[in-house]
């Protein structure tokens, strides 16, 4: 882990798209590119489509990095957060020092930390922290 690192506390986030309309403002990107996206993880039919048969629904949000994301180095280099993790309103994101700790924190709480597979091709340096 390093200034770089993201962290991702799942059980915080409500998949909200902050974070990705964020990126998408603070770095001026065109209408069509998203450098982090939200999954939902749910029926698979789309964004915020449960999973499951009425009323035992149930439906969760994963953020992704893709590899355009340049980690923001101008913010990084003057000492402040990402947009994408200044903007959360639920504090589900944390980079760097923040990271490294929270880390220890959501593991003496049980939580698991993973990294996304390699053949999701997505941005390195990303962990994430789950009960599920
Ligand atoms: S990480 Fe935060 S800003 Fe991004 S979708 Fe989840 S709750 Fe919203
Ligand atoms: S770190 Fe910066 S460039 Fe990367 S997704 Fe977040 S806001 Fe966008």
């Amino acid at each position: 882990m390093d200034d770089k690192t993201i962290l991702v506390d799942l059980q915080r986030c409500t998949g909200c798209w902050t974070c990705a309309l964020a990126c998408k403002v603070g770095n001026n990107l065109p209408d069509s590119d998203f450098w982090l996206t939200v999954r939902t993880e749910g029926s698979g039919e789309g964004i915020d489509r449960p999973a499951g048969t009425w009323p035992d629904l149930h439906m969760s949000w994963i953020p992704i990095w893709s590899k355009s994301c340049i980690r923001c180095p101008s913010r990084i280099a003057a000492g402040e957060k990402p947009y994408c993790v200044n903007s959360c309103p639920n504090h589900a994101l944390y980079v760097g020092d923040g990271a490294k700790v929270e880390v220890e924190e959501l593991r003496q709480k049980g939580f698991r930390i993973f990294q996304l597979p390699g053949w999701e091709d997505t941005a390195s340096n990303i962990f994430y922290g789950s009960k599920g």
